[in-house]
């Protein structure tokens, strides 16, 4: 699938468009977005089928919330769950705070599910990401991860069998993104007060070309101002900055 998230300057919503838009060759099941609207707010909205569809429904329930300069997009390429709305991206927990868009395959999923339901949680879609969702929104709330986003999504992807690129947001935290990878493709795009995530530079060469490939099992935090690497663990790890010379 196509992956974009963003901190910066613009609105969002239109960086966002347009990175999926240079991404539809990797999934055109359905599409979604979500923005932080800095002010406690979260928008999402999702639609089976190519982008223009999402696009014709953003258009009917008007942009109005979706004005935040932070915030993700998905094209999806199914894997678990057919290819309907309740099974797009973005997907989030019970309270709608935390969500997650997800490139891959959670092998244990069902496990983690059945770990979930045994707790009273309800899912409300098809797909092996939904449990990352859930579990993010609950280790954000309570225990030793509380509070701390990265931490959150550091012990949640521990926890995960398969190959996975996943980029979280939650509604208390509007100045940053987190995205994690195994097995998966994810690159920074470094800008001026304004930073990315996706997964191919063309997401983003049309705002910078200074771009940093991630490395196998790592964690990273974007925010206006830049991106920490770590590991799953939560020690500080390299990845590999470039130039992307090439034109699209
Ligand atoms: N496994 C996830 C799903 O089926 C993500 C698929 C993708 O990479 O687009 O929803």
């Amino acid at each position: 699938c196509g992956i974009v998230g963003y901190v910066g300057h613009r609105p969002a919503l239109d960086v966002v468009l347009n990175g999926l838009r240079r991404l539809e060759y990797r999934g055109y099941d359905s599409a979604g977005v979500a923005v932080l609207d800095g002010a406690g707010g979260l928008a999402v909205e999702r639609k089976a089928g190519r982008l223009a569809n999402l696009e014709e429904l953003l258009d009917q329930v008007g942009r109005e919330s979706f004005a935040g300069t932070a915030g993700m997009g998905h094209t999806r390429w199914a894997t678990h769950g057919a290819p309907v709305d309740r099974n797009s991206h973005p997907h989030r927990d019970a309270t709608g705070r935390v969500a997650v868009v997800h490139n891959g395959i959670i092998e244990n999923f069902a496990a983690l599910r059945a770990e979930l339901e045994a707790l009273g949680v309800e899912m409300s879609s098809d797909t092996d990401t939904e449990t990352t969702a859930h579990l993010i929104a609950m280790a954000y709330a309570e225990g030793e991860t509380s509070g701390d986003l990265a931490a959150s999504v550091r012990a949640v992807v521990r926890r995960l069998e398969g190959a996975f690129t996943l980029v979280v947001t939650h509604a208390d935290q509007p100045d940053l993104v987190v995205a994690a990878r195994r097995s998966s493709p994810l690159v920074v795009g470094v800008g001026d007060g304004e930073t990315f995530v996706a997964s191919d530079v063309a997401a983003f060469i049309e705002h910078t070309r200074e771009a940093v490939e991630l490395g196998q099992d790592q964690v990273v935090v974007i925010t206006r101002d830049g991106y920490r690497v770590t590991d799953f663990d939560g020690a500080d790890a390299a990845a590999k900055p470039f130039t992307v010379n090439w034109d699209l």
